[in-house]
């Protein structure tokens, strides 16, 4: 523990962002990191408690040691904080950007809303160690002769290829897209996470013998059979991409888009990557009144690109209660709390409308979008007769979540065994599913999750695949 009185002494400070007018002028990440002095301050306040709930199982997924970094981060160990922290997580700059941090909510300062800036200070130890070269591809010194197929580029993916190269199998991830990172790269914006922190990535991935294999869609484009033939064992990490849908009258009319086209579009242009030749339109927010139904990270992203493509207003509905601001910690601490929390997206000049159900969507004679007929809710979640309104609207993204993976291709070819959400079947002991030779992790099995559930389970079968191929595992679970 760095400072005793670290506490007592300093307030908690999260790194800054640039002010919402500014930043909604382009996409790149808008945060700005606290200066070293500040960040030990930050670290200083880590109490070293005796059962640190930030790392158990209601905080982190991936068990970072937190308390331990904290102390080096003080120490200016910055070195052997990269070191402990790449120890359990393979990709500390990308959750120190995009995590939730469950770990803030079960810190024990967080009794009193004032939880160790554990997200800013992983992120700040990530890029550190980038900034001073100490990020090293780590090829194996041994060949184990094994051949491991992933299947998905996405973090799960990644991570499993990591861990697995680094101890000699020989790895080819096979992805659909053009570039590696899955959601990591289309699905959330630059100005959450520029996509050159995965490029770095591939790079190092690359140089430890990682073989990645772009526009290649297993199921579609290689068959199954051809994989589960030509290696030792195949991953599955291809995600949960099949959208709910909410079946409202008027979603055919021209304006209305699920989110996921729309990021990837966005995603692509910002990235500066062709747009593929499928004849579909481009989707722009600028001039428009936009509705984005749904209240998650998904429809935050649609928010904050909206107006960074010049929308005239951007309404967010949630068919959820208004939650309170605070919640009652004796009640629900270390668990995640349901809570007021606002985007940095929303930030930007979203309206909210909550316990707002959307009834239909509504066109003029030519087909297009006029507006969204709204009505308040029950606590049942059904509409109140008499609550009616109508939200003019030019476009609409649907962005209520995702039901399962794609089922058509890859999953259907393999036979593999899903479970009652539509999800591949298979544990979290060993990840395999109902195919000898296959496994699965991230979103694909878990169901539409975090990068950093994605990064855990891609690490764990990473292990459960080696124990299978060699009989033991140095790698951790
Ligand atoms: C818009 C959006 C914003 C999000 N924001 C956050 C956030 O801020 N923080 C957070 O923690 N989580 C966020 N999430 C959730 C997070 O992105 C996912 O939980 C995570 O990406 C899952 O990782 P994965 O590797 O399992 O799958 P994915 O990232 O979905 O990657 C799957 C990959 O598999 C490829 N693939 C699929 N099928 C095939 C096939 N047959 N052949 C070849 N390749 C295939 C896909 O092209 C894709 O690259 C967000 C999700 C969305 C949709
Ligand atoms: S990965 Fe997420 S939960 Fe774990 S320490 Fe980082 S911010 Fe916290």
């Amino acid at each position: 523990m760095g400072k005793i009185t670290g506490f007592l002494e300093f307030d908690r400070q999260e790194q800054k962002y640039q002010l919402a007018a500014d930043r909604v002028r382009h996409f790149r990440e808008f945060t700005l990191p606290l200066d070293e002095h500040d960040l030990a301050k930050q670290a200083a306040r880590c109490m070293d408690c005796g059962i640190p709930f930030c790392h158990g199982p209601t905080g982190c997924p991936v068990h970072n040691q937190i308390p331990d970094w904290n102390d080096l981060v003080f120490q200016s160990d910055w070195e052997e904080a990269i070191r402990n922290l790449h120890s359990t997580n393979n990709f500390p700059e990308f959750t120190g950007r995009v995590c939730p941090a469950p770990c803030e909510e079960a810190c024990t300062l967080n009794l009193e809303n004032q939880p160790v800036a554990i997200k800013t200070i992983e992120q700040a130890i990530a890029d550190r160690a980038w900034n001073m070269g100490w990020v090293k591809p780590e090829p194996s010194a041994t060949q184990t002769g094994k051949r491991v197929a992933i299947v998905g580029s996405g973090a799960a993916g990644m991570a499993a290829a990591q861990q697995l190269a680094r101890v000699g199998h020989e790895v080819h991830v096979f992805e659909r897209e053009p570039k590696a990172g899955g959601l990591l790269r289309y699905g959330i914006p630059d100005f959450k996470m520029e996509k050159r922190h995965i490029d770095r990535r591939v790079k190092q991935m690359e140089a430890e013998g990682v073989q990645f294999h772009y526009k290649v869609n297993v199921g579609v484009d290689k068959p199954v059979d051809e994989l589960t033939a030509e290696f030792d064992a195949v991953l599955f990490a291809g995600g949960a991409e099949e959208p709910r849908n909410p079946q409202l009258p008027g979603q055919e009319l021209d304006g209305v888009h699920y989110a996921m086209p729309y990021l990837v579009q966005s995603n692509r242009r910002v990235g500066a990557e062709p747009m593929p030749g499928n004849g579909e339109l481009p989707i722009i927010a600028a001039s428009k009144n936009v509705v984005v139904i749904g209240g998650g990270d998904t429809a935050s992203d649609c928010v904050g690109t909206a107006f960074r493509q010049g929308a005239l207003s951007v309404t967010q509905l949630d068919i959820r209660p208004r939650p309170p601001e605070r919640e009652d910690k004796l009640t629900v601490w270390p668990y995640w709390p349901t809570k007021m929390r606002t985007s940095s997206s929303q930030a930007e000049g979203a309206e909210r409308e909550f316990q707002a159900a959307t009834l239909g969507l509504e066109g003029d004679r030519k087909g297009r979008l006029t507006g969204v007929l709204c009505a308040r809710v029950d606590e049942k979640r059904q509409p109140i007769a008499g609550t009616e309104f109508v939200l003019p609207a030019d476009l609409v993204f649907m962005a209520i979540g995702f039901a399962s993976p794609l089922h058509k291709g890859m999953v259907a070819d393999s036979g593999v065994s899903l479970d009652k959400r539509g999800n591949v079947l298979a544990n979290e002991e060993d990840y395999r599913t109902s195919h000898p030779k296959i496994y699965s992790a991230g979103d694909m099995r878990r169901g539409q999750s975090l990068i950093v559930w994605a990064i855990r389970e891609g690490r764990q079968a990473a292990r459960s695949i080696d124990e299978d191929l060699m009989g033991e595992s140095v790698l951790p679970r």
